[in-house]
């Protein structure tokens, strides 16, 4: 997805009035609220003073809840009814997270919602309603330090987030009572937090956001064109993070103190909490003492370089994938931005920088970064700098589209295209009283239905009894500055209309929407004969449609019975040519068709009756 800067002119406001705004990075292991003050995005602390919100949850038998460091801090006592990692959750179905849930220590509800349910003390909560309570949390801490009501908020969503995802991300704000702005990719708020879309001395840059967290690793590769913000690829690993350093030293030490510890659960806590600290002390030292009960030893910034080398190999595999997705060279990448709290060990620094032949950018604090940048966005779009007037709007990630007769899908939004946008296309009916018509929504590149993903399907009814093609019916896409989709039908003439919102019940990884991408290109060539063939069927019934609805009209009056016969002849070698699969013998059946008919429609127009053919069979048969 990408971000333009466009000037909205009605978001200005008086000068003196200061709309209260925030970002919010919504995160797997952290959340944080920020919001700019007298021209400065900073994080907001709590009353302790901590900026990062553990995103945990724990639900209480009378049916509050506790939020943050203090559930956390009882989440082994309390497995089942302390919730954390939400995010992996979101937008998921049952199906979906069948896989998941074996790994999780929640008790899954089984009532027949197609959301997941956790069972609490407090009844059943979805990750919606988790993620709810972590909004709700941040919105207070941002009301209470900024003194007012916030007017608005920006949430950041992993990149590869899809619709059903970004979704669940707005339900939960709702959930929390927080107006969304918008919701903006993590990467590219961290490109924003550095101030990277701003400047002219640039036509086109490639940008790489590195995402280092607790629990995942997110690279993404961004290009800024004219403005335009557009993710090329997404790439990592859900399953690598910091925690994955802190087991390597862990075990280093569970070998310093022999193998007999290793069944023991409370000791091995005890080591991973001393190795976390262990490993977060080696970002600021070249060696580091380890004490666990009596023993005693130390742990050096050069072993830890050499036990973590597999992980830190890993992360830059990703990126090379990632740079080949996108088909960049690692020399056109012109800015590394480092994100998450493991970009701080120097190592990641070190290598990340010379993989990408130069330092990565890191003075900004890599955890709160993501949600400086959205803060930024949330100020703009409250209107606060209307001056500057420079909004960011993403991209679609894949074309939407419709499904058109003969199976083939005809494009309304291209992919790229910024949002928020609306299109609309006319259509018309191809069957005489044909009173109803479906419409069928997908997405992807490919031509044809069943090579592209359906997003939904309804039905559009109570067209007015009219001739084949006299409808007209306008298709309005709608896709909000989220990615939400709204598709409208209307009747035209008569205003008859139909809507549906397009949520789908679970949604694409980005690697599907990298292989949809991939596909319509390597497929392009079999696709266009594909979709020569599909039209030159489709034209095949049309001109079948037409003459039977003449002869339906006229027939008996305007031809012979030798004519008739010969006319149904031609009629007869079309419709076999049809099944052929051969695009040029329809072709020719078609002309040959057309030139049997051609006496026959020229009586009709001389007999004046030209008002009783059907809107463009006409023109077929005139030509
Ligand atoms: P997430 O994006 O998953 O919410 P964060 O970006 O908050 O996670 O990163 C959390 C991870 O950062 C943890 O593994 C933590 O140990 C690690 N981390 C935090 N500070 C440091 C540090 N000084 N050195 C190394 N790792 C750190
Ligand atoms: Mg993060």
């Amino acid at each position: 997805m990408a971000l333009l800067q466009i000037s909205e002119p009605g978001m200005s406001t008086a000068p003196h009035e200061h709309r209260l705004a925030a970002g919010i990075d919504l995160g797997t292991t952290n959340s944080l609220v920020a919001s700019v003050r007298s021209g400065d995005a900073t994080t907001l602390a709590n009353e302790q003073g901590e900026h990062l919100l553990p995103s945990v949850v724990r639900y209480l038998p009378d049916g509050s809840v506790v939020v943050g460091a203090e559930a956390k801090a009882v989440e082994v006592s309390d497995l089942n009814n302390t919730i954390s990692s939400a995010k992996r959750l979101l937008g998921r179905g049952v199906d979906d997270i069948k896989t998941l849930a074996g790994n999780l220590p929640y008790t899954f509800s089984s009532s027949d919602s197609q959301v997941p349910k956790i069972s609490t003390v407090a009844g059943d909560v979805s990750a919606i309603e988790v993620s709810a309570e972590i909004l709700k949390a941040l919105k207070n801490r941002a009301e209470k330090t900024l003194g007012g009501d916030l007017k608005g908020v920006v949430i950041t969503v992993p990149a590869y987030f899809d619709d059903a995802q970004r979704q669940a991300t707005k339900d939960a704000a709702r959930l929390a009572d927080l107006n969304v702005y918008r919701l903006l990719n993590e990467p590219t708020a961290a490109a924003v937090a550095y101030g990277l879309d701003q400047g002219e001395d640039f036509d086109e840059k490639i940008i790489a956001v590195y995402d280092l967290g607790g629990g995942t690793f997110d690279i993404s590769i961004l290009r800024l064109n004219k403005g335009v913000f557009e993710v090329l690829a997404t790439g990592g690993d859900s399953a690598l993070g910091g925690d994955d350093f802190d087991h390597v030293i862990a075990e280093w030490i569970l070998q310093q103190l022999g193998d007999e510890q290793e069944n023991n659960p409370t000791k091995l806590r005890e080591v991973l909490v001393e190795a976390r600290r262990v490993k977060e002390a080696l970002s600021d030292a070249d060696k580091v003492e380890v004490s666990l009960g009596d023993w005693q030893g130390q742990f050096t910034a050069e072993q830890f370089a050499e036990l973590a080398e597999p992980l830190v190999k890993k992360t830059l595999f990703a990126c090379r994938r990632a740079l080949r997705d996108a088909d960049i060279d690692k020399e056109d990448v012109m800015d590394v931005v480092m994100v998450g709290g493991s970009t701080r060990m120097p190592i990641i620094r070190q290598r990340v920088g010379d993989f990408f032949e130069k330092p990565p950018l890191v003075d900004i604090d890599p955890d709160k970064v993501v949600a400086v940048g959205a803060a930024i966005q949330a100020d703009l779009l409250a209107g606060n700098k209307p001056d500057t007037e420079m909004l960011l709007l993403d991209v679609i990630p894949l074309s939407l589209g419709l499904e058109t007769y003969g199976g083939l899908v005809e494009k309304i939004i291209a992919r790229n295209t910024t949002i928020p946008i609306s299109r609309a296309q006319e259509f018309t009916t191809f069957k005489d009283s044909q009173n109803a018509m479906t419409i069928h929504v997908l997405q992807g590149e490919r031509e044809t239905v069943e090579e592209n993903r359906s997003l939904a399907k309804f039905t559009l009814r109570d067209i007015p009894a009219m001739v084949a093609g006299a409808a007209r019916i306008k298709v309005t896409f709608q896709v909000d500055a989220d990615g939400l989709l709204n598709v409208t039908a209307e009747e035209e003439t008569t205003g008859v209309k139909s809507s549906i919102e397009v949520k789908p019940s679970y949604g694409l990884s980005d690697a599907e929407i990298e292989s949809m991408i991939k596909d319509s290109m390597t497929n392009a060539q079999a696709d266009m004969e594909l979709r020569k063939l599909r039209e030159a069927q489709v034209e095949a019934d049309r001109t079948i449609e037409a003459l039977d609805s003449a002869m339906a009209s006229d027939g008996d009056t305007l031809l012979s019975a030798d004519e008739k016969t010969k006319l149904l002849a031609a009629r007869e070698a079309l419709l076999l040519e049809k099944q052929s699969g051969d695009t040029e013998a329809i072709k020719a059946a078609i002309k040959n068709m057309e030139k049997t008919a051609e006496f026959y429609v020229a009586r009709r127009m001389d007999g004046n009756i030209r008002t009783a053919m059907a809107g463009q069979n006409i023109d077929k048969f005139k030509d």
